[in-house]
């Protein structure tokens, strides 16, 4: 924690989410040990790239796989890939698209969200189909023409409502010889997410390597088509390419490999009961003062399935006063406000030792209002 007491750092108890500005996840001791070792060797990128994908695709029951910077750099890749392909002549001009004939992406308006930029920072055209709340199949249908690239599909809080279900989606997709890319960033667990999309025929799914899979903060997982896959390596640094600028170095590489071995290995039953254990102590204590009640709330904010503590304030309890105190204790524990008087405690991210001075604090603040 050198770092931290140099520059003045004041580290928090993240009891939120693997929330990116939060610094994502932390890394297990495997996957440290991993960035270091691989941070003492030259070796060819390009080399260590492909070894590592293809230990990543047998690992995870797919046909390849590759290393982004993060799951935003794996949309940018793969939608350049899909409007360059293999051509140097478009992976040079991108994002500029004049004369690249598949340059559309079609995306749910109930999934727009911050990381469609991903795709168009690629050059990329966002074509929505449906509305807020409903998408008819001749929607999808009728947006498929000579000039689309792809269907992307948002996985998480945005997915279920206003949409097609995705096995209708990559049906129609496929019939039309489109690929779907689904971005899965937040989707872990379940750990079967990292085979479950691409053996339902998505083309690729993507994966935040920085949120639970708890490797390098800035490394992302590909995971599908060896087709498109190498044609991402080709838009992806070390080529001058749209890519360049989002280099993945060596170290992400092998610490995104140890974590995902990690996470493979890992006793998620185990876990899952430690996370039920947690929330029901906490609603437990938490009910038993006045004007507040706390209940689980499942599943949580980006669908994954492990419960949070939903506490409610009666008024005159002030929430946002609550959540302010909570950032400005020693340390700070950083929480999600809800949609009325509300927060949520989510025990996903904690360390050992982090429930206890969460439900302890909180019940500090309530009781000295
Ligand atoms: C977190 C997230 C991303 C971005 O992942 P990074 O690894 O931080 O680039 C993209 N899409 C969704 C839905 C996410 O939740």
């Amino acid at each position: 924690m050198s770092i931290h007491t140099e520059l003045g750092i004041r580290p928090l108890i993240n009891a939120s989410a693997t929330l990116t500005r939060l610094g994502g996840s932390v890394m297990p001791p495997e996957v440290l040990a991993a960035m270091q070792d691989a941070a003492q060797y030259h070796i060819e990128l390009d080399e260590m790239q492909r070894k590592v994908g293809a230990r990543l695709a047998q690992l995870t029951h797919n046909e390849a796989a590759y290393v982004a910077t993060g799951a935003a750099a794996g949309i940018t890749l793969a939608a350049a890939a899909l409007m360059a392909g293999k051509n140097p002549a478009f992976i040079q001009q991108l994002p500029d698209t004049t004369g690249i004939p598949k340059t559309e992406f079609i995306v749910h308006k109930s999934h727009r969200n911050g990381y469609d930029h991903a795709i168009r920072a690629a050059g990329g055209k966002v074509v929505e189909i449906g509305a807020s709340l409903h998408t008819h199949e001749w929607e999808l249908t009728h947006a498929i023409n000579e000039h689309t690239a792809g269907v992307f599909w948002f996985q998480g809080a945005m997915t279920g409502i206003g949409d097609l279900p995705l096995a209708k989606v990559i049906e129609i997709a496929k019939a039309h010889g489109v690929p779907v890319i689904v971005d899965a960033a937040a989707q872990l667990p379940p750990v079967e997410n990292l085979w479950k999309f691409t053996q339902m025929g998505a083309t690729m799914a993507i994966f935040s390597g920085g949120k639970d899979l708890r490797g390098p903060q800035a490394s992302g997982l590909c995971v599908g088509s060896a087709e498109l896959i190498s044609a991402m390596a080709m838009n992806g640094s070390p080529n001058h390419s749209v890519g360049r600028a989002m280099k993945v170095g060596k170290e992400e590489m092998a610490g995104l490999l140890a974590a995902v071995k990690r996470y493979l290995a890992l006793d998620h039953e185990a876990r899952l009961l430690e996370c039920e254990r947690t929330v029901a102590k906490w609603n437990s204590a938490l009910c038993q003062l006045p004007g507040v009640c706390a209940e689980r709330s499942w599943p949580n904010e980006a669908g994954q399935p492990l419960p949070r503590t939903r506490v409610v304030f009666d008024p005159p309890y002030d929430r946002d006063a609550i959540v302010a105190k909570l950032m400005a204790g020693e340390p700070a524990i950083a929480v999600a406000s809800g949609r009325s008087n509300d927060i949520y405690l989510n025990p996903m991210s904690l360390e050992p030792g982090d429930a206890e001075v969460v439900l302890n604090r909180l019940i500090d603040i309530v009781n000295s209002r």
